[in-house]
C-alpha cells in the first residue's frame, strides 16, 4: 500500500521470513514461484488460486531482475531495514 506521502508502509512479513532463503540462493527469485513469493505472497489481493494473474508491478520487478537492474538482495536488504 501506499501512504499519504507516497511512501510504502507494507510490512513484507513473507518476504521477511524468507529473506535468508532469497539470499542464500538469488536465483530462486526469477523463478516463477520465486516471483510469487518475492513480490505476491504480501501483496494485499494475494490469492492462493489465483497464480496466473500478473499486474503491472509484477511484471515490471520480474523486468527488473532479468535484466539485472536490481537484485534480489537489494530487494531484500531494503524491505529488512
Ligand atoms: S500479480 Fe500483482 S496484484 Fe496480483 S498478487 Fe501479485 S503483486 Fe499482487
Amino acid at each position: 500500500m501506499i501512504g499519504e506521502r507516497g511512501k510504502c508502509d507494507m510490512e513484507f512479513f513473507h518476504l521477511k521470513h524468507k529473506s535468508a532463503e532469497f539470499l542464500r540462493n538469488p536465483e530462486y527469485a526469477k523463478t516463477r514461484e520465486g516471483l510469487i513469493d518475492l513480490i505476491c505472497r504480501d501483496c494485499e489481493f494475494w490469492k492462493e488460486d489465483e497464480h496466473d494473474y500478473q499486474c503491472g508491478a509484477y511484471k515490471l520487478l520480474q523486468f527488473l531482475l532479468e535484466k539485472d537492474v536490481i537484485s534480489v538482495a537489494e530487494i531484500v536488504h531494503a524491505v529488512c531495514e
